[in-house]
């Protein structure tokens, strides 16, 4: 079971009742489960791992998700409730290479909660499981860079969710051993459905190999490696500054010598850089849901790769019309 609580917050403020139920029964049944309960309790930084948790999972965890697919989950605050679910948790999954830097030091101190320190076993990291791309060589935060340990933004080649899938259900042993076999058969299924998903979603995106494009955070070069397209330009400075007018303008120089198809953004950016970019260069400007709750379509890890692709291959349908002869 996963507590969308969060996303339900952020998504349907409408739905305050629906919020407090969830938010109560939560915590009913965290603060009344006896010590032999069955569930693992689980903490998922990002609601990719909450879903490759739960694939892995099934009955057998009980998730809390720190965030949603419309917040940027370099920018979280430690509130009350997330401490709260933090000084239960058995695991804690994050991705790690210091996305959660600003955030989850203080959460987890504030827990108090020696099962999910660093070094414990209940504290996972996606992303030492995976290459890193863009690991710089020179380490300088003074100017901003949010992504001094490599780009964080692992989820985005499905082969990343792969590894650290293997990875994930070794750890899920480990902490709970008296469900090894149920873990292990949920990997082997996953595995099967994922390896299939991989060579359709490859052969639908043949036609964005070699594809530019523009990204407004640098929150795609795991997506771009994989599919082969490239990337041209940032409207980002450097990962998480906001560009001026000025830097803008640069970028849009930079597309008259080297042209792009579109220009990216994760579902939580703001629009406004991109969509004045898109109007000037007149290329399209797609958003893409980045982790799963992004868009409707995008429910599960599955259908966040289905509908990623669909968004790429439609703007590049429309490209591809809209281009000169
Ligand atoms: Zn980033």
């Amino acid at each position: 079971m996963i507590q969308f609580f969060l996303s339900l917050r952020a998504r349907r403020p409408s739905s305050p009742l629906i919020c407090a139920l969830a938010l109560v029964c939560g915590c009913v049944a965290l603060a009344t489960a006896p010590a032999a309960q069955a569930s693992l309790r689980v903490l998922a930084c990002e609601p990719e791992w909450a879903a490759l948790t739960q694939e892995l999972g099934g009955d057998d965890v009980k998730i809390y998700v720190a965030t949603n697919a419309l917040q940027d989950p370099h920018q979280i605050q430690a509130r009350p409730s997330l401490i709260a679910n933090a000084r239960n948790a058995d695991l804690a999954v994050c991705t790690g290479a210091e996305l959660e830097i600003g955030w989850m030091p203080v959460l987890l101190r504030q827990s108090g909660n020696a099962r999910i320190q660093p070094g414990s076993p209940g504290n996972f990291d996606a992303a030492n499981f995976v290459t890193k791309l863009e690991v710089p060589s020179r380490v300088d935060r003074a100017d901003g860079d949010v992504h001094a340990a490599g780009n964080p933004h692992i989820q985005t080649d499905p082969r990343n969710i792969a590894a650290v899938a293997a990875a994930l259900a070794q750890r899920l042993k480990e902490v709970d051993p008296d469900h090894a076999a149920q873990y292990q058969a949920r990997l082997d299924d996953f595995n099967g459905r994922w390896t299939s998903a991989i060579t359709r979603w490859e052969k639908q995106a043949a036609p964005l190999r070699g594809v530019p494009v523009v990204v407004q955070h640098k929150a795609f070069p795991y997506l771009l490696n994989w599919l082969g397209m490239s990337e041209v330009a940032t409207l980002e400075p450097k990962p998480g500054v906001e560009p001026s007018s000025g830097y803008l303008s640069e970028v849009l120089a930079k597309l008259q010598r080297e042209p792009a198809r579109m220009v990216l953004r994760a579902a939580y950016n703001d629009g406004r850089s991109s969509e004045w970019l898109a109007q000037h260069a007149q290329i399209a400007a797609v958003v893409l849901p980045f982790t799963v709750g992004g868009d409707d379509q995008a429910k599960d890890l599955f259908a966040l790769f289905d509908d990623t692709i669909n968004r790429l291959l439609v703007a590049q349908g429309a490209a591809h019309k809209a281009a000169p002869k």
